[in-house]
């Protein structure tokens, strides 16, 4: 009996990560190519099998990391002030209705977000407030009814449940909590701030442990009468920060965390 029945083209590998990622490139190779028989011989991101080299399966724990970038303004006592932000990861979506919130729409059209983050822009570009005092603005503003329920959100990549921080006086009644989030090889604390409320839920306590959905508070016009609606700012823990010995009010400050913007790390909407 002949002996040409070798096949021409060996499969050596179509493994598959998971559900919803790209499949691995198969790879190919003549029956009459050298097999590789030591590491060595396999090209980088590939690891030997047996007798054939396979790909690594790519990390899907992790998440893209952002690195925070200087930018500067006039402050509202008219001091030019730089500080660092985070701008939007080119591969969030600019559309703020892409996201999930802590509370339901309040404008109209089913949107949420009057006013959104302007940090990264050009001093000139940045909000100003009536009195041209205030200037810039770090998170999104979310108008609802006085009184609607604020409730926990678990972040992008998060990993275990949110924390709550803080609860007093900051940007009027205001609850901050913290999130680990993935973020490339390693976690980091991320806070997400809870500001102008009516009230912080009843019970809520310093050191609580929230699963999604847990209540945080009550939207309100604490120190900004005229507007009533949730400021939702999230920052990013600088390193070897140990946020439970601070003083509350540092929290927020340039030198602790990262004022960041928020689409880099609220949910994608479930589509
Ligand atoms: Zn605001």
């Amino acid at each position: 009996m002949s002996q040409l029945a070798v096949p021409a083209l060996i499969l050596v590998a179509a493994a598959t990560v998971g559900a919803g990622a790209t499949p691995h490139a198969v790879l190919l190779r003549t029956a009459q190519e050298p097999v590789p028989s030591s590491l060595n011989e396999c090209p980088s991101a590939t690891l030997p099998d047996g007798d054939v080299c396979v790909h690594l399966p790519s990390d899907t724990t992790s998440a893209p990391e952002t690195p925070e970038v200087s930018n500067a303004h006039h402050d509202r006592a008219g001091k030019y002030v730089v500080y660092d932000q985070i701008p939007r990861r080119p591969d969030r979506p600019a559309d703020y209705d892409a996201y999930e919130y802590p509370i339901p729409p309040g404008m109209p059209g089913g949107r949420h977000v009057m006013s959104g983050y302007d940090l990264d822009q050009p001093d000139s570009r940045q909000r100003r407030g009536r009195h041209l005092s205030h200037v810039g603005h770090g998170g999104v503003d979310l108008p609802q009814k006085m009184g609607t329920p604020i409730r926990a959100i678990a972040l992008e990549h998060q990993e275990g449940p949110s924390e709550v921080l803080f609860i007093g006086w900051l940007f009027g009644k205001t609850v901050i909590t913290r999130h680990s989030l993935r973020e490339g090889d390693r976690s980091r604390d991320y806070v997400l701030l809870f500001g102008h409320l009516d009230a912080p839920a009843d019970g809520l306590v310093v050191g609580q442990q929230l699963a999604d959905g847990d209540p945080i508070g009550t939207v309100g016009n604490t120190s900004s009468v005229d507007f009533v609606h949730l400021h939702l700012e999230a920052r990013r823990v600088r390193d070897d920060i140990d946020l439970k010995k601070l003083a509350p009010g540092l929290l927020i400050a340039n030198e602790v965390s990262v004022v960041c913007d928020p689409r880099n790390v609220l949910p994608l909407k479930a589509r």
